[in-house]
C-alpha cells in the first residue's frame, strides 16, 4: 500500500476504524471490492450493533467494544476523521508499519477505479465558512454548465462521488483539517484555506500542528493556491507548500485586488488574477448584492469560491450566476423572526469564537446568547474586539465560565444573565431572557462560540430549539 492507487483489493486485509458516516461506507466498499474487512469501534451501544448486525449479514467481521488493538494480519487501516491521532490503535498500526488512512485518502486512492474519469478536485479547508464557499463553488461551476457536486461533510459523500454511478467533471471539496490530517497523498486541483484560527486544538495537539494539516491541501496542487490576504497564516502556508511546477498564489482580499488577487471594488467583486496581462486589466465578477447574505466574511467565502472557478476556467458570467442561485445553508445567520422590532438571528454554527466574531461584527447592538463546550478555546479576544457591540449577553452551557469571566475582564459593564443550566430546556429561558434585555433595534444573536453537544444533539437541534423558543414568544 504505497503511495499509488490501489486497483486489486481482492484479498487485501483491511481494518476500518469506527463505524458511523464514514466507517460504514467505507466497509462496504472496501468489502464490494473484494477485501477482508474487519471494522473496530470504542462503543457498543444499540445504534453500533444494528450497524455490526447490517454489516455481519454482508460478511464483514465486526469488533464492538475495542477499538485499540489492531486486528492480526492488518494491512491497512482506514480511519473515521474524528479519531485522535494519539489512540494506541495508530501506534500500533504504526509499529507494524501498517499505512492509516482517512475516509479522504480512501476516496482519492479509489478515483479512476474501473477505468472511470477521475474528476479532479477543487478543495475548500479554513476554520469558517468551509461548507458555505463549497456549496457556492459548486453552485458557480453548475452554473458553467458542468456536471459536479459540493462533497465532503455535505450532500454527497467524498466515497459516493468517486465509486457511484454518477460521473463528475469536478467536485468542489469540502475538507476538515481532521481529514487533511489523514489524507497524506491527496493532491488537488486548486485549493483554498480560508482563514486560520484556534479550533479543534484539543483534537489536533497545538495550533501548529492544526494549521500543518490545513496547511496540507495546498501540497502539489496544480493551478491555484488561493489565500485570504487579510489573515497571513493562510499565505505562509502556501509558502510552505510544495506544489506542482507553474501553481500560482492567489489571494483575496475585500480591498481593491492587487494583481493575482481578487477582491472589491465600489460593490463589484473583481478578478485580477485569472485575466490577461493582469497588470493592467481587471475583470467584473458579480455585485456584492448578489452575495446572500452581503456579510463580509461571506462575501470573503465568495471570493474563495470564484477564485477556485476562475482557476478551473469558469467564465465570468457563470461566477455571478452561481452566487446568484446560491441560497444560504439553515443556522448560518438565520433571521427567524422580527419580534417588537427585535431581530432573531440564528447563527447555532458559530461553533468557535472565529465565527462567533464574525456575526457578532455583522450587528451594532446586540444581545448575544453564548456558551456551550468551548473545544479548549479562550474568549479574551472575542469578547474584547465585540464588547461594544453588546447590549446584553445570556450564558448557556457547560464551559459558560469561560465566557463569563472573560466578559468580567474586557465588559464589565455589559450586564451577563448566567443561566446556570445545561439542559435542553434552558434555550427557551435564554430567549425569553434575552427578549426581556432587549430593546427596539437590537438583534438577539445565538452565536455560541462554542459546541452544542453538552446540551444538543448538534447545531442543527440547537439552532431549531431557539427558532421554536422565537416563535412561543411571537405567539
Ligand atoms: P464551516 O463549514 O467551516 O463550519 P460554514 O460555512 O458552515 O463553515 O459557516 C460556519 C459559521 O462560520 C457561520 O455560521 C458563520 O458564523 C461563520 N463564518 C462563515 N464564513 C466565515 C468566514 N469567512 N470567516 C469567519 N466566520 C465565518
Amino acid at each position: 500500500m504505497g503511495s499509488g492507487q490501489v486497483t486489486d483489493w481482492q484479498g487485501k486485509h483491511v481494518t476500518v476504524a469506527g463505524l458511523g458516516v464514514s466507517g460504514v461506507p467505507a466497509a462496504k466498499v472496501l468489502h464490494g471490492l473484494g477485501a477482508h474487512v474487519t471494522v473496530v469501534n470504542d462503543g457498543d451501544d444499540a445504534r453500533a450493533r444494528e450497524q455490526a448486525a447490517e454489516l455481519e449479514a454482508l460478511g464483514v467481521t465486526v469488533r464492538l467494544g475495542d477499538g485499540d488493538t489492531l486486528p492480526d494480519g492488518a494491512e491497512l487501516v482506514v480511519t473515521a476523521p474524528g479519531w485522535k491521532p494519539d489512540k494506541p490503535l495508530f501506534a500500533a498500526a504504526h509499529a507494524a508499519g501498517v499505512p492509516v488512512w482517512g475516509d479522504v485518502e480512501l476516496a482519492w486512492r479509489l478515483r479512476g477505479l474501473d477505468g472511470r474519469q477521475a474528476a479532479p478536485w477543487l478543495c475548500v479547508t479554513g476554520t469558517n465558512g468551509k461548507t458555505t464557499t463549497t456549496r457556492m463553488l459548486a453552485s458557480i461551476l453548475e452554473a458553467a454548465g458542468l456536471r459536479t457536486a459540493a462533497v465532503g461533510n455535505i450532500g454527497v459523500s467524498l466515497l459516493d462521488a468517486v465509486v457511484g454511478d454518477e460521473q463528475y467533471d469536478v467536485l468542489a471539496v469540502e475538507l476538515s483539517s481532521y481529514q487533511l490530517h489523514w489524507a497524506p497523498s491527496l493532491r488537488a486541483h486548486s485549493a483554498a484555506v480560508l482563514n486560520l484560527a484556534p479550533d479543534h486544538l484539543d483534537w489536533h495537539g497545538s495550533m501548529e500542528a492544526y494549521a500543518r494539516d490545513k496547511g496540507r491541501v495546498y501540497e502539489g496542487n496544480r493551478v491555484a493556491c488561493v489565500y485570504n490576504a487579510a489573515d497571513k497564516a493562510t499565505e505562509d502556508l502556501v509558502r510552505e507548500a510544495d506544489v506542482e511546477e507553474g501553481c500560482r498564489a492567489v489571494g483575496f482580499t475585500l480591498g481593491a485586488p492587487a494583481p493575482s488577487q481578487l477582491g472589491v471594488v465600489d460593490g463589484i467583486l473583481v478578478d485580477r488574477a485569472f485575466v490577461e496581462n493582469r497588470q493592467k486589466n481587471a475583470q467584473e465578477l458579480a455585485e456584492v448584492a448578489d452575495v446572500d447574505p452581503p456579510a463580509p466574511h461571506n462575501i470573503a467565502n465568495a471570493l474563495a469560491a470564484a477564485a477556485l472557478a476562475r482557476a478551473y476556467g469558469v467564465p465570468a458570467r457563470a461566477v455571478r450566476d452561481g452566487l446568484r442561485a446560491f441560497t444560504p445553508d439553515a443556522h448560518r445567520i438565520a433571521h427567524v423572526a422580527d419580534v417588537d422590532g427585535v431581530a432573531y438571528v440564528d447563527d447555532s454554527k458559530a461553533t468557535n469564537t472565529h465565527a462567533a466574531q464574525a456575526s457578532l461584527a455583522s450587528y451594532p447592538s446586540i444581545v448575544w446568547i453564548a456558551g456551550g463546550l468551548a473545544k479548549g478555546a479562550t474568549f479574551d479576544e472575542l469578547v474584547a474586539e465585540s464588547a461594544a457591540r453588546l447590549r446584553a449577553v445570556v450564558l448557556i452551557g457547560a464551559d459558560r465560565a469561560l465566557i463569563r469571566e472573560a466578559l468580567a475582564r474586557h465588559a464589565p459593564e455589559v450586564p451577563v444573565v448566567d443561566l446556570d443550566r445545561t439542559d435542553t430546556g434552558a434555550m427557551l429561558a435564554a430567549v425569553q431572557e434575552a427578549r426581556r434585555l432587549a430593546v427596539a433595534g437590537d438583534t438577539v444573536l445565538l452565536a455560541p462560540a462554542c459546541a452544542s453537544m453538552d446540551m444538543f444533539v448538534n447545531y442543527n437541534q440547537r439552532g431549531d430549539a431557539f427558532a421554536q423558543a422565537v416563535r412561543e414568544l411571537g405567539a
